[in-house]
């Protein structure tokens, strides 16, 4: 027999996450989720779903009329755009450098395309002609790319792919999921025809929704697969040419139709997750998203003097680290997962562990979202310095916390 009395209400340890996602979610958003729910079509309901096309074209920084959400994880929204978009038989490029392009060439396998993929060692990214060569070897119908990929921490540059896809005819989509709200992102400006992302990294919500955008021409590619659903076949169809989306739940030809003025009905907007992905790009609109990603640089640069201040070495390409996570060496002789586990257990805060060929030998500590701050870098610090002495490392006594101290009243400095 189940004993209720044995379940108490839901009350989670105190912890400050500066790990690479999920961090702690902003009071903010968490006070907009405990709003009441309103009905599906209420006028009110509706408008909140405008007004998060509206805060999400700024944020992605683009006129793309279908700038929306997916109900669900980061993952949801890279399903509903590679299953919509991608038509079996489809030739892709996935540039990997991390675990997160793997994920692509699994999910894009799913979708029954050719999955082609370039490699670079981890903790490297591509350069823009390698990506040039690989597309006109390879002749895909789609390039997917992850902007940051939090396994690495590196941040692969885009601004120059979008021309080389136009000029090869080839959709160009990333996954920013980690980076987004932290480092620039120029969805217009670079030419991408898909985005996704989700809340738990820069934008300080909880994970469960992911803000998508969406060219005219990939809406265009969506919409012809959703006339064959119909049965609508223009002269342009082939025979078996557009295969139906093999998904109800991510058919984004649906998901437009329920938000765009049609409201035709499709699954039931999360209203409490739309709530908090509405406040997480409200207050970062309010702060300037400018100024949130220089606040990501800032305390990004700060942890790295920090850490070297104790001595540590960081892997990966220093000049295409993403501003919000950091890859650092376990050193010779410490072991990793004693430092986690004291570092959790008696100060409360959590840091990554690794994957992969980097499993055992980096720890990953992010700054991002609602934890981009001070206190929060200098309290890990201080933190991480007394565990590793504690362990018998020998780290230079307060070298971390008064390098980061320094380096933000060197910034300050030169601000006034
Ligand atoms: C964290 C992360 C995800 C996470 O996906 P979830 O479904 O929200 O767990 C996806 N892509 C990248 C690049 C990430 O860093």
């Amino acid at each position: 027999m189940l004993d209720i009395n044995q379940f108490d209400q839901i009350n989670p340890p105190a912890r400050l996450l500066m790990g690479p996602g999920p961090i702690n979610a902003d009071p903010r958003v968490l006070r907009a989720m405990a709003a009441q729910l309103v009905g599906q079509y209420d006028p009110s309901m509706t408008g909140y779903m405008n007004e998060v096309m509206a805060l999400y074209r700024a944020l992605f920084r683009t006129a793309n009329r279908w700038t929306m959400l997916v109900d669900g994880t980061s993952r949801a929204g890279i399903e509903a755009i590679l299953v919509s978009a991608i038509r079996p038989g489809d030739r892709v490029l996935v540039p990997v450098f991390g675990r997160f392009g793997h994920l692509l060439c699994e999910i894009a396998r799913r979708c029954r395309a050719e999955v082609h993929s370039i490699e670079v060692p981890w903790g490297q990214v591509f350069e823009p002609q390698a990506i040039e060569d690989a597309i006109k070897r390879v002749k895909p119908r789609l390039l997917l790319t992850v902007q940051g990929d939090t396994s690495t921490g590196q941040l692969q540059p885009l601004a120059e792919l979008g021309e080389i896809c136009r000029r090869h005819d080839v959709l160009f989509y990333t996954d920013a999921t980690a980076s987004f709200g932290g480092n620039a992102l120029e969805t217009d400006a670079w030419g991408l025809d898909a985005v996704s992302a989700g809340l738990q990294k820069c934008l300080g919500g909880p994970s469960g929704s992911a803000p998508i955008t969406l060219s005219e021409k990939l809406e265009a590619v969506i919409r012809r697969r959703q006339h064959v659903e119909e049965g609508i076949r223009t002269e342009a169809h082939q025979d078996g040419e557009d295969e139906r989306i093999a998904s109800n739940y991510f058919d984004l030809g649906m998901v437009m139709d329920y938000w765009g003025p049609e409201r035709l009905n499709h699954h039931t907007e999360a209203t409490s997750m739309l709530f908090a992905a509405r406040e997480c790009a409200r207050l970062i609109l309010q702060e300037g998203l400018d100024n949130t990603i220089a606040r990501h640089a800032l305390h990004g640069a700060a942890l790295l003097r920090g850490v070297q201040g104790l001595g540590l070495d960081t892997f990966g390409d220093p000049d295409h680290k993403m501003n919000n996570v950091l890859c650092v060496r376990i050193p010779e002789g410490i072991p990793g997962e004693p430092v986690r586990g004291l570092l959790l257990n008696d100060f409360g805060i959590e840091i990554g562990t690794s994957f992969g060929p980097l499993q055992g030998k980096i720890w990953r500590i992010g700054t991002m979202g609602y934890n981009a701050r001070k206190d929060c870098v200098l309290q890990t610090l201080t933190a991480l310095e007394a565990v590793l002495r504690r362990l018998g490392f020998r780290a230079p006594e307060g070298g971390g916390a008064q390098a980061a101290w320094d380096y933000y009243d060197q910034q300050a400095a030169d601000a006034s």
